[in-house]
């Protein structure tokens, strides 16, 4: 019974996200096509460049940011205090920074995507609270579902004081709601006649919720009947922090971003507007999806930049430190760590720039590739810090304040990586990540084969035609998985290594296409519920992106500048680590032991393991006691 409800309770989230995303491909998408077998490298080279006019004003920008950041943040002090001086945030403001993405008829400053990325590149050298601040208010506050889909009313009432500095935040996460919109409580009830909704329910970790102005809140609104069935309708809805009935219940605290203004916020009968509705009643999940696809480019570039702020003081330290009478760099072991810094650095700064271009250019569906990126971006970033941790020893751990006041270099390697690990858990979390990867890796697949495998009542095609379908896609694409090399990579313009990468991931895209098709084939509907091998699949994606948009990024610098090499070094080694990691994914595919590990989930949650923890501490925390007196503290053992 409990697994019966658990998989209806699954199938209602997968048809909440089904009916909320965005099924039309209007313009190519080259990981889309990837994952179909086709290569298409013609969609990243030449790599796109930012044009002198663009690149001058996001200059000028960055230059008088610059001096904002020089006499107003300390991001060392910002982390220890753990406030954000407003002072700061009034001087960000009053260069604009609150504005980037608005445009200028709103009084923003109309800033491109590659401008407001290299913003947050900046940004992210620096500080991750500022970041935070910035992004929280631009990617996914509310300027990004305004100028989408809010009406020019509401652009005009609101945008202008958005660009001001009017902080805003992005509301969704709830107590028992954070992958899974299909749980949400917060409801908006309209009134009678129509003229507003009045908002009942409680937001968790609303980052500037503290500080907001405006909020762009997700809550349910009654229920439509689709093909006979309730459907649950999710909306957005802007809302003023200054109405009756709203409040900022509570400040959370992080293991980083110590200085982030996020908060619980509560409504009570809040009165909104009828008129603050975005977009239609129902519309609310696919307004957040698409904010934050289009918004989730912001923090790839805040790593890339944290990245190369790590990368410039691993250079010094690897070279000035001494142990066993040699630079560490020289030991293998630290060589090792450093060198995937470096490269990897590249690869995540290819994606940005060759994302936030193709945002700009508005001629591909960067959905999947703005995913790829905010997932390799913020697991790498991760991963570079921990080792950069590593490379620097027990001044890895040593906080830079305690190295200041001893009189020593401040490195701030801690502080970076609490900082970066939320970066794998919001906007997005890996896992989401992968989900929304693989559902589009299985598009095509899905389409052709998922009605023979799960009929579908509604479905008024017959068996019959939905076979000849299948059969005459599958006939024309299937052998076609197998042919050799269509491309050629003109030897006048490619450099001798990148004429070899290339011909390898032409083979591989097909390879994987090939492979996944046989999986489907073993697993069948079944496949939809193998997070693990899908994820394989992903990642196998992710790497061959990700080469991709490195090698025509190489391609692009030694274009300019042919006598430099070192990128091409770096892409060497990183494809080495892709090709690597590609060739383990696919093994994992065909030999694996997943089966085992919802096993031991199961007999986990059922408790079978108690005996391993029955001689630790078993007292309870002093926070928990108090909740135990005040009745709010469940026991492990009581579930
Ligand atoms: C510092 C901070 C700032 C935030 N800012 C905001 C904000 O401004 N606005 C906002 O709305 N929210 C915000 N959030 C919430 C954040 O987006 C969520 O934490 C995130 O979406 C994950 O939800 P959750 O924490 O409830 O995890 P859950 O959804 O409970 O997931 C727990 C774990 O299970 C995994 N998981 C969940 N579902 C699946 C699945 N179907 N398959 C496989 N794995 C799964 C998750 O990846 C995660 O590892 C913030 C959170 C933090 C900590």
């Amino acid at each position: 019974m409990a697994s019966a409800n658990a998989n209806a309770a699954k199938d209602k989230a997968m048809e909440l996200a089904e009916s909320s995303r965005d099924s039309d491909w209007k313009f190519p998408s080259f990981t889309a096509e990837m994952f179909r077998g086709n290569f298409r490298w013609d969609l990243l080279h030449s790599f796109p460049e930012q044009s002198a006019e663009d690149k001058r004003i996001g200059d000028e920008f960055i230059e008088k940011l610059k001096g904002v950041l020089d006499t107003h943040v300390n991001p060392d002090e910002i982390d220890r205090t753990g406030e954000y001086p407003q002072e700061a945030i009034e001087a960000l403001a009053a260069i604009g920074l609150f504005g980037m993405t608005i445009g200028k008829e709103y009084d923003g400053l109309g800033f491109s995507k590659t401008n407001y990325c290299r913003v947050l590149h900046f940004l992210g050298s620096y500080c991750h609270n500022t970041v935070t601040w910035v992004s929280a208010h631009q990617s996914i506050g509310c300027p990004q579902p305004i100028k989408i889909f809010g009406t020019d009313d509401q652009k005009k009432r609101f945008l202008p004081r958005l660009a001001k500095g009017a902080i805003s935040a992005f509301a969704l996460t709830e107590p028992e709601v954070g992958s899974d919109p299909a749980r949400m409580a917060t409801t908006a009830t309209p009134s009678d006649d129509g003229k507003f909704y009045l908002l009942n329910g409680t937001k968790l970790w609303i980052t500037n919720g503290t500080r907001s102005e405006l909020l762009v809140v997700m809550a349910k609104t009654p229920p439509k009947i689709v093909n006979g069935k309730e459907r649950m309708q999710i909306s957005a809805f802007i809302v003023e922090t200054n109405s009756p009935g709203f409040e900022v219940k509570h400040r959370c605290h992080f293991m980083g971003l110590k200085a982030i203004g996020n908060g619980v916020l509560t409504f009570d009968n809040v009165k909104v507007p009828a008129e603050n509705l975005i977009g239609k009643p129902g519309e609310g999940l696919r307004i957040a999806l698409t904010t934050l696809n289009t918004g989730r480019l912001g923090l790839p570039a805040a790593a890339v930049g944290g990245a190369k702020a790590m990368l410039r003081e691993c250079e010094t330290w690897i070279k000035d430190r001494i142990q066993w009478g040699v630079p560490i760099g020289k030991h293998q072991h630290i060589a090792k760590f450093s060198a995937n810094i470096a490269a990897d650095t590249l690869a995540m700064e290819a994606l940005v720039w060759l994302c936030s271009s193709w945002a700009d250019k508005g001629n591909a569906d960067i959905r999947l590739e703005a995913a790829a990126a905010k997932y390799f971006c913020t697991e790498k970033s991760w991963q570079m810090i921990d080792d950069f941790v590593q490379v620097r020893g027990g001044k890895g751990y040593e906080t830079s304040a305690s190295m200041y006041n001893r009189g020593e270099r401040p490195i701030p390697a801690e502080r970076w990586l609490r900082d970066a690990r939320i970066g794998r858990i919001f906007e997005g979390s890996t896992q989401v990540m992968h989900l929304i990867m693989a559902r589009e890796a299985m598009d095509t697949h899905f389409k052709l084969v998922m009605p023979l495998l799960k009929p579908d009542p509604n479905n008024k095609k017959s068996k019959l035609q939905l076979v000849i379908e299948a059969a005459k896609f599958y006939t024309r694409w299937y052998p076609k998985l197998y042919l050799p090399s269509v491309q050629t990579y003109n030897v006048n313009y490619l450099s001798p290594a990148n004429q070899a990468h290339l011909p390898w991931i032409e083979k591989t895209t097909r390879r994987a296409a090939r492979v996944l098709f046989h999986t489907m084939a073993k697993y069948k509907e079944q496949l939809e519920y193998e997070q693990v091998i899908l994820g394989n699949f992903v990642d196998i994606g992710v790497d061959i992106f990700t080469m991709s948009a490195l090698l025509a990024f190489v391609e692009h610098k030694l274009a300019k500048n042919p006598s430099d090499q070192s990128p091409q070094e770096l892409a060497n080694l990183f494809c080495k680590n892709a090709k690597a990691r590609i060739e383990a994914n696919f093994r994992a595919v065909k030999n694996n032991h997943n089966t085992e590990f919802a096993k031991v989930a199961d007999s986990l949650m059922d408790g079978d393991y108690r005996w391993m923890y029955s001689d630790i501490y078993n007292g309870i925390h002093p926070h928990w006691k108090k909740m135990e007196a005040e009745n709010a503290y469940e026991e492990v053992s009581a579930k």
